[in-house]
């Protein structure tokens, strides 16, 4: 299997962290096969919704200490993604 082969055929989906509750902005990419997943849109730069991090900042992601923090999913986000699972699996049965 070539790399990035498992990718074909997903839908790519790109939100923002700081929509998800975080105060960073961190835009993530999220491939899904699933048909319906709502995510929230992404926000943009200067929006109102994150600390905004400016190169040498130490707010965002490159001043949080850790591998842990920077690594760190917010919570919300991970509730949405296991309630859109699950949402998903009631319709199967
Ligand atoms: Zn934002």
């Amino acid at each position: 299997m070539r790399k990035m082969d498992f990718m074909r055929g997903l839908e790519r989906y790109t939100l923002t962290y700081c929509q998800y509750g975080d105060t960073r902005m961190k835009p993530t990419d999220i491939w899904t096969n699933h048909p319906n997943p709502k995510f929230l849109p992404p926000c943009k730069n200067g929006d109102p919704c994150h600390v905004s991090a400016p190169r040498g900042a130490k707010t965002g992601t490159q001043g949080l200490k850790g591998l842990v923090e920077r690594s760190r999913i917010p919570e919300a986000l991970c509730e949405h993604i296991v309630d859109t699972c699950e949402e998903q699996l009631s319709f199967r049965k």
